[in-house]
């Protein structure tokens, strides 16, 4: 018996487990000091009322035989992605339901998706990123080649037209620079991709924090994508769905490698893997989809926004440069005086009793630089502001 291959070179500690690491060592050295965590990326205000109602209601037809549902169709309930479609098309683009596949979330998917690509292909993958991207192309044997997203190009790489690659991802907003892609800019890695047969995995899991209009809020907003491109999104910060668990993929049937539409490898992939989506979540997913639904959902998103703009203001009364916060939930900071980025945790944690995310997890661009997320209480993030002022 063999392990596998990546065991040997995947690195030990994957990013959050670190932080967690450290805030442990230190909660039981100090158990007395109240830590604000500004750290993961999890949402913190409740789920909306349509959800919940959606939920209960969705609960007592599974406790009656009249209406009690068993597993789910592959790729998900009609119902849900119906309501999808609708919001595609109100962004003028026309999804056909069975290019949807509902799943439990985004990381998932964007792991998952490699299955139906052969190992040894070549990944390009932007630095700093979401580290999921790397861990996974390298337990599943691909080639890495990074695109730099450095605060010269505004943390939004271009494609190189003299380099071949076989999968881009591309993560707009990004997390964690909160740098996201126009339209226009959005048009050159898709005549890239087309040009070289590429497929660009699309990861817009924070599209709803998008409010610039110039932004792309679906990589289908250019057509010429429907030939290269798959996008996943997510329902965990769009409705604050983390531990409810659901999310969904598009795979345009126009999408062919190979003489094969990837279409139809990925559902495929989708029923011999995976036994969908529970139906009281899916019937939560449509509810975050109604018009009160949605009305709900906008509020939280404000929120976390209003958040960004209280941590904004601090930073630029402390003259510490940063990014993002605007159409993201996610300030990307320069740490101060040179510091790296753990030590700036280390600083933080130490004398401020804040845990953030050091930017040297999503890549070796993101050294010297630190993300601080918005999704933490109002309160909790007020104190952590006046903690700032006090103390740096
Ligand atoms: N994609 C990005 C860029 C993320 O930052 C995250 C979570 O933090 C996810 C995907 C995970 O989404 P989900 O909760 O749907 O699995």
């Amino acid at each position: 018996m063999k392990i596998a291959n990546w065991s040997k070179t995947l690195k030990n500690n994957f990013l959050f487990q670190a932080v967690a690491d450290k805030l442990k060592q230190f909660k039981s050295k100090y158990p007395e000091k109240e830590i604000i965590n500004m750290g993961i990326g999890d949402v913190s205000l409740p789920l909306a009322d349509e959800v919940i109602k959606a939920c209960t209601f969705a609960a007592n037809e599974m406790g009656k035989s009249s209406s009690f549902r068993g597993y789910s169709p592959n790729g998900g309930y009609d119902f849900l992605k119906q309501k999808i479609k609708d919001e595609y098309k109100n962004l003028g683009i026309l999804v056909n339901t069975d290019e949807i596949f509902i799943s439990d979330g985004a990381k998932s998917d964007m792991s998952n998706i490699l299955d139906i690509f052969s190992s040894g292909n070549t990944c390009l993958i932007p630095d700093p990123v979401y580290p999921v991207y790397l861990d996974t192309s390298i337990m599943e044997g691909m080639k890495i080649e990074f695109a730099n997203a450095v605060e010269q190009n505004n943390f939004l790489p271009e494609p190189d037209f003299n380099k071949k690659v076989d999968i881009i991802y591309v993560c707009s907003p990004n997390n964690p620079t909160g740098a996201a892609y126009t339209k226009n800019q959005m048009k050159k890695w898709i005549d890239y991709a087309n040009s070289c047969d590429a497929v660009i995995l699309y990861d817009a899991a924070y599209e709803a924090f998008i409010e610039d209009n110039d932004l792309c809020r679906s990589i289908f907003e250019i057509p010429e994508s429907k030939t290269c491109a798959i996008e996943f999104k997510s329902f965990s910060k769009s409705a604050g769905f983390t531990g409810m668990r659901c999310g969904y993929s598009i795979v345009p049937n126009d999408l062919q490698r190979e003489n094969a539409s990837l279409n139809h490898l990925w559902s495929r992939r989708h029923a011999t893997k995976f036994n969908g989506v529970p139906y009281i979540i899916q019937r939560a997913a449509e509810a975050s989809l109604s018009d009160e639904g949605k009305l709900e959902c906008q509020k939280s998103i404000k929120y976390y926004k209003q958040n960004a703009k209280l941590i904004s203001e601090v930073l630029n009364k402390l003259s510490i440069k940063f990014f993002g916060g605007l159409n993201s939930p996610y300030i990307w900071l320069k740490c101060p005086n040179n510091m790296t980025s753990w030590e700036f945790f280390d600083y933080l944690l130490q004398d401020l009793n804040i845990v953030g995310t050091p930017g040297s997890g999503f890549g070796k661009n993101g050294e010297n630089y630190f993300r601080l997320s918005c999704f933490a209480s109002r309160e909790k993030t007020q104190e952590a502001c006046n903690r700032f002022l006090k103390l740096l």
